[in-house]
């Protein structure tokens, strides 16, 4: 079953996902940034063991959706490549 999101709060440190099934995703900046599923974030987090990540980075700047199942967030950095579907962002709440 596929869940869609009926409310989603966009804050420069995190995002707040509300689902149709009541259920709600805390993700923080710097958890969305590790795991953006970008080509370039990819190749750089394979080729790199150093969990540093600058400030800029892990701050939200814009949220958007994207064609009715992702969406798709911009980075203080500029970098906004990365389009998360909302199954993956249903996993990746901050316990
Ligand atoms: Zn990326």
């Amino acid at each position: 079953m596929r869940h869609e999101p009926e409310r989603i709060t966009v804050g420069r440190e995190s995002v707040v996902i509300e689902w149709d099934d009541g259920a709600s995703t805390s993700i923080s900046g710097r958890r969305l940034r590790a795991a953006c599923p970008c080509a370039e974030c990819r190749e750089h987090r394979a080729a790199t063991v150093s969990p540093i990540q600058l400030a800029d980075q892990s701050l939200i700047v814009d949220g958007s959706l994207v064609g009715g199942y992702a969406l798709r967030f911009t980075f203080a950095d500029g970098h906004g490549d990365g389009i998360y579907p909302y199954g993956q962002l249903r996993h990746l709440g901050d316990p």
